[in-house]
């Protein structure tokens, strides 16, 4: 069976509309409300001329009508485009003409970064406030919507990959891809969830609780710019059930001295992705916070996806879990042959429903595809890691981060987790930079928990290590950069250490 978001809640509004299905400070929107203002956003872009799965993109802080703009833009047959606010104009004003978009919606801090660039679509001014006038006044005598039939294959949304590695690939997420990942969510009792978004919501994160939260009847409660005691606070007021955050967020939160004053005894499903979860802090999660841990390892593309049960699977932290059912995780070498048991490889996934593609961009589509000799598309994740012989999978490192060095294959984890271990190191990263007799070299990057100075740090370290992986150099920041969604900017450390040292 298929069916579409915007009808499942139609259908909430019909059987319990005035159940909250959005939460965002003081403001609330039933199912009912919820339902007819995507009917007043989906009237009003089609009389602006949307076409058929044309792309609307919305830039801007979480607010109440940023989520009834994504949600109407679907209902009115086109494919929303949300757009991280901390993109530079220049990305901005690339993605909005990448995506193809005819309107463009964006809250007063976007349109001061995009500036007055060019940009073919017609602007649309949110406020911060929920409700906005500009937004009113641009939905006035809308009338009722065109109701639009969807396939399957026709674009759901287009999610821009994080930049992690490069320029954002616009990634084409089908209709059937969503449903697939609402139909996987039935057991997780998002029915009568209280979700916790505290991530923004133009990322894929953000979207595998926030859809199912929505599609199964739960209410979501939006968060601003992340503080973990305001998190708290709020989890408790709102009796919260479910949470998606990404690992830093939990370890922010895990660091608050009266974390167990809290009460969050109303959870019951704590979720996270995007990067790596150190076991350490996983086991603090799963030891004083109740409700299960489950940890996803996946991409915006769909490839494959891996999930780990921290509850249930105290040792096995410090992997990633097992293919979830239906998916299929492989690893290949650089000849693109599957490499044998135990042994590390480039990961490549295949899921029931995947990306239609990069839009726009047929040549890194097609790169990003992998074969097996029956002829099944799989995509390749840009990942290295190994099966363990349970078959859970252990991540290593995004392969453009490995090091080669002086013909050694170093892996930035490896040397990452040593780091970790010294009491004077609270967060780090290692990076290659160019060395004229190695090829490449690792250095190191942390944040100090005490005052030990980094070449003690270094010294200690650099013992543990074999003579091939050794840091060249240890240096100390205040925080390491990270992506809005919590990923460390490795480009950005090899960036400044090449500034620092020329
Ligand atoms: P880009 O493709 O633009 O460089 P990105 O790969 O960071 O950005 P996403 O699709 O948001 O974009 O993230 C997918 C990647 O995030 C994975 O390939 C992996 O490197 C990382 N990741 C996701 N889940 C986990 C996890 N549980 N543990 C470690 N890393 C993870
Ligand atoms: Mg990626």
């Amino acid at each position: 069976p298929f069916g579409t978001l915007p009808d499942l809640i139609a259908a909430h509004a019909r059987e319990r509309g005035d159940k909250p299905a959005v939460v965002h400070g003081d403001a609330t929107l039933s199912y009912a409300q919820l339902d007819a203002r995507m009917d007043r956003v989906a009237a009003a872009l089609q009389r602006d001329g949307l076409t058929r799965g044309q792309a609307v993109t919305i830039v801007g802080a979480t607010s109440i009508d940023y989520a009834a703009i994504f949600l109407g833009a679907i209902r009115a047959g086109g494919a929303p485009a949300p757009i991280a606010p901390s993109s530079t104009g220049e990305q901005m004003a690339a993605m909005i003409a990448d995506s193809g978009a005819g309107m463009l919606f964006l809250d007063a801090d976007a349109a001061a970064t995009l500036g007055d660039r060019k940009v073919p679509a017609r602007r649309v001014a949110l406020d911060r406030s929920d409700a906005g006038e500009a937004l009113e006044a641009w939905l006035a005598d809308a009338g009722a919507p065109r109701p639009v039939t969807i396939a399957p294959e026709d674009p759901f949304n287009i999610i821009y990959s994080s930049g992690t590695t490069g320029t954002p690939k616009g990634i084409v997420q089908p209709h059937a891809m969503r449903w697939a990942h609402i139909a996987r969510n039935e057991a997780a009792g998002f029915g009568d969830a209280v979700t916790m978004i505290a991530t923004p919501l133009y990322s894929n994160t953000t979207l595998v609780s926030f859809i199912p939260t929505l599609a199964w009847g739960g209410t979501v409660v939006l968060l601003g710019k992340f503080d973990a005691r305001k998190f708290l606070e709020a989890a408790e007021r709102h009796r919260a059930t479910h949470a998606m955050l990404v690992p830093v967020q939990y370890q922010r939160i895990m660091a608050i001295e009266d974390f167990d004053r809290f009460d969050l005894g109303s959870f019951r499903l704590k979720t996270c992705t995007s990067a790596p979860f150190s076991a350490a802090l996983k086991a603090d999660v799963v030891a004083r916070w109740p409700g299960l841990l489950v940890e996803y390892y996946g991409m915006t593309e769909g490839g494959g996806t891996c999930i780990l049960n921290a509850t249930t699977h105290p040792d096995k932290l410090h992997t990633v879990g097992q293919p979830a059912p239906g998916h299929d995780i492989r690893l290949i070498d650089e000849d693109g042959n599957e490499v044998a048991r135990g042994e590390m490889g480039e990961v490549v996934g295949r899921s029931p429903a995947m990306m239609s593609g990069y839009h726009g961009r047929k040549q890194a589509s097609a790169e990003a595809e992998w074969f097996d000799p029956d002829g099944n598309r799989f995509i390749r994740h840009g990942d290295v890691g190994r099966f363990d012989a349970d078959g859970f999978l252990i991540l290593m490192d995004r392969k453009k981060d490995l090091i080669i060095s002086g013909g050694f294959n170093i892996y930035p984890s490896d040397l990452e987790a040593e780091l970790a271990k010294h009491p004077g190191v609270r967060d780090c990263a290692v990076v290659g930079v160019p060395s004229e007799q190695w090829g490449e070299t690792p250095v190191g990057f942390y944040v100090p928990a005490d005052a030990a100075p980094a070449a003690d740090i270094l010294a200690t370290v650099n013992a543990t290590l074999g003579k091939t992986q050794r840091l060249a150099d240890l240096v100390a920041m205040d925080e390491l950069p990270r992506s809005a969604i919590g990923k460390v900017l490795k480009r950005e450390l090899r960036d400044l250490y090449m500034e620092k040292t020329p």
